[in-house]
């Protein structure tokens, strides 16, 4: 048997919320060449509750890395082309570990988590004017359970071997991609303990103009700063590969060279949005819509966050965006599935909706963890009304797909506020993209055109390029120049007169 000769390849671990993905790129064409995926269990301990198991995502990476090695073996393609790996995840979900024994001390609490709702409440209650944007001149981010910080008081308030390690100097926190690069750097034997300067802005204890922590905030929230993983650029290398089926190969990450990226930001590279202005919606298990604000991190007045969006390489400047977070989204599929039973898998849902085409008056608040942009609410909880004796199943399942898009239409009218210039169409991706009716429904909503790359992954595809464009692996250009046209599919409004008059007003003002 031959071997295929392609250039250098770039790989990316994705690990989502809902699932881990590896997916191995050619860096010349942007093409994926194999990929494989887990899905991660959630656990709901108590209500409001949402933790996962550290270990349980280190194996899914490690299996994900294996099968799709497997699959190229099997595809005659030569694993040892890929030249950097770039980590993308979930952002704000919050572990210590012990340095010494490399054990996790506790779950890990996904962002989604709504136990530090008291503690949030009391923090802003403390604050001048009772206001939760008390921080937002340093952090871009208004005190809400949401963020690492409150999460990290809460482990180290109540979980007695947390609050062991840090007094005996053995605790590590770290955000997803620390976890991961930690373990697989070596871990208890010299693993390397950083995060990039996208996750470290999720945190509220990083200072997103000076790019560094902040011995105020740490203060704030009680933090001690030696917990804290080193802060480095999106695209540099951290490190070797110490395990697993690539052993050796340099772990890179977006925007720059080895290392990783927050999951949106790495969205906002892998849909090209390079430039001030342009923008993406990614509808995982949440919806999160990026607007590039270039150099200038721009401080909202309508309720969104303001992020390090990337800075591609230890040299390079950083780039800012404006953010709006919609905590449920492809989680209310989920949801029907696995608390209401009445679709036996998240594809069934389309077929449900479309067989009724309406909600029929049914309207679906999905408010499971609070409201989050543009109303910073942990308070708010789900609601569904509008019900007669004639709504059915049917109906739910439409009006969870309208809700997702009427989240995202709240969004987009505060973004299109806050910079003055509206979105003449929106680029998307993420898992429920696939979803035909809600893109269709989305452009409805929108008025204007939906437009989705046929290369779904793009949260993947913008981690391997910080990967691969990173000093010192050099195999990506990040040159929008050099950057191959992407096709894609687009949806375009198309309702009728009457209905486009009543899509113009926000359809929950
Ligand atoms: P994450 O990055 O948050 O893990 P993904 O981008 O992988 O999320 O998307 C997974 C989410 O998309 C799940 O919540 C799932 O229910 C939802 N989803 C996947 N396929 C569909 C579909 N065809 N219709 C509606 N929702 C879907």
């Amino acid at each position: 048997s031959h071997r295929i000769m392609l250039g250098p390849l770039v790989a990316a671990i994705d690990q989502g919320t809902s699932s881990t993905r590896f997916l191995v790129f050619n860096s010349k064409t942007a093409e994926l060449l194999s990929h494989h995926q887990v899905e991660i269990k959630q656990s709901f301990p108590k209500e409001g509750w949402v933790e996962e198991d550290p270990k349980e995502i280190l194996q899914s990476v490690y299996e994900c890395m294996e099968r799709t090695c497997e699959k190229l073996t099997q595809l005659n393609i030569d694993i040892s082309n890929i030249k950097a790996i770039g980590v993308t995840n979930q952002r704000e979900t919050t572990l210590v570990w012990d340095k010494e024994t490399g054990e996790p001390l506790y779950n890990a609490i996904v962002w989604l988590d709504l136990r530090t709702q008291s503690t949030v409440e009391n923090l802003i209650n403390k604050t001048p004017g009772r206001n939760k944007n008390h921080l937002k001149h340093k952090t871009g981010l208004p005190i809400s359970t949401y963020f690492s910080a409150v999460k990290l008081r809460w482990l180290m308030d109540n979980v007695k071997e947390v609050h062991e390690a840090v007094v005996s100097h053995r605790a590590m926190f770290g955000t997803v991609d620390s976890w991961l690069i930690w373990c697989l750097t070596g871990g208890k034997s010299g693993g390397v303990h950083c995060t990039d300067v996208t996750n470290a802005s999720r945190t509220m204890l990083f200072n997103i103009h000076t790019m560094d922590w902040d011995t105020e905030l740490c203060k704030y929230f009680g933090i001690p700063m030696e917990i804290l993983p080193r802060v480095r650029s999106s695209s540099e290398i951290y490190g070797l590969m110490k395990s697993g089926a690539l052993s050796g190969i340099p772990i890179s990450g977006v925007s720059s060279f080895l290392f990783c990226l927050g999951d949106q930001s790495a969205a906002l590279v892998g849909q090209m949005c390079f430039q001030d202005g342009q923008a993406k919606n990614t509808y995982g298990t949440g919806c999160f819509l990026l607007r590039n604000t270039g150099a200038k991190p721009v401080m909202s007045e309508h309720g969104l966050l303001t992020t390090v969006a990337y800075k591609l390489g230890r040299d390079k400047p950083a780039c800012y965006a404006l953010e709006g977070s919609v905590a449920i989204a492809g989680a209310v599929v989920r949801w029907l599935q696995d608390n209401l039973g009445i679709i036996g898998s998240s594809e069934e849902l389309e077929k449900l909706a479309a067989s009724v085409g309406t909600s029929y008056g049914c309207y679906f608040v999905p408010a499971f963890s609070g409201l989050y942009a543009p109303y910073w609410e942990p308070s708010a909880r789900g609601i569904i009304c509008g019900l007669t004796q004639f709504t059915n199943k049917r109906h739910l399942a439409f009006a969870a797909l309208e809700a997702v898009c009427f989240q995202t239409r709240e969004i987009l009218d505060a973004m299109n506020q806050d910079s003055g210039i509206p979105l003449t169409q929106l680029q998307v991706d993420g898992g429920m993209t696939s979803n035909k009716l809600l893109m269709q429904l989305q452009a409805d909503i929108l008025c204007i055109p939906v437009v989705k790359p046929s290369m779904p992954e793009t949260t993947a595809l913008g981690a391997a390029m910080a990967a691969g464009a990173a000093e010192g692996v050099s195999v990506w250009s990040l040159n929008p120049d050099d950057l191959s046209e992407v096709t894609s599919e687009k949806f375009e409004p198309q309702i009728n007169p009457e209905g486009r008059m009543s899509c113009l007003l926000s359809p929950l003002a």
